[in-house]
């Protein structure tokens, strides 16, 4: 089983991760949790080479053609590998963070970017994707509250933000059958509890 985590930055990832993650854990379900942009040593390269502010402004398509190139290796070297061996793999983002960030928010078209995606993964998709749609205004609130300074990206202002909302709601309208989108201004706990139902119908196939 493959499942990717999207959603704007704030919409709380990285704690529905950590509770799935711990659920596994107790079930002793075989699993390896990763991450994107990263996830292999030259992913996190091309991570730090693209996010890091003293690099200076990456152009879009050399930041989209470097994004797919971390998630080239990110396939073949970690997720496809742990498929194989019968790991659960968890990932935070995937092509859909490309399709929103770089394809609208960076204006190379959603289309092209889903086309070098296709190249760069060969295709491979997740099992689910779990969306977490969250009001852009409650999202900001929240980073706003979180330690560190925040990047570009996530001081960009609301109406940028808004435009990846849609941009994943519009993924998840393509393909209904592969997408839980939940409201994320849920609670942890209520919307772990629906991500736990979708994933044991994966555990069980
Ligand atoms: O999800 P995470 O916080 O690790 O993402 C780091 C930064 O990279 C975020 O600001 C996110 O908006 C940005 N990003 C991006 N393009 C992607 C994936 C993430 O600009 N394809
Ligand atoms: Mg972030």
């Amino acid at each position: 089983g493959f499942v990717a985590f999207e959603g704007g930055d704030g919409a709380g990832k990285t704690t529905q991760l950590d509770l799935l993650e711990s659920w596994f854990k107790e079930q002793a379900v075989p699993y390896e949790r990763t991450r994107e942009p990263g996830g292999t040593a030259i992913g996190e390269r091309i991570r730090s080479l693209v996010l890091e502010h003293d690099q200076g402004e990456v152009d879009p398509r050399t930041e989209a053609l470097l994004f797919a190139a971390s998630r080239a290796a990110h396939v073949v070297q970690r997720i496809e590998p742990a498929l194989i061996a019968g790991r659960f793999v968890l990932c935070d983002r995937y092509v859909d963070s490309s399709v929103a960030y770089q394809g609208v928010g960076r204006e190379l078209g959603t289309e092209a970017v889903a086309e070098i995606n296709a190249f760069a993964t060969g295709g491979l998709q997740p099992d689910l994707t779990v969306v977490l749609d969250i009001d852009p205004a409650a999202a900001r609130a929240r980073r706003e509250g979180r330690a560190g300074l925040s990047d570009r990206i996530e001081s960009a202002e609301d109406a940028f933000h808004d435009r990846l909302r849609h941009a994943f709601l519009a993924r998840a309208d393509s393909a209904p059958e592969r997408y839980l989108v939940l409201d994320a201004a849920g609670s942890a706990q209520e919307l772990q509890a629906a991500i736990r139902t979708r994933v044991q119908e994966l555990l069980r196939q």
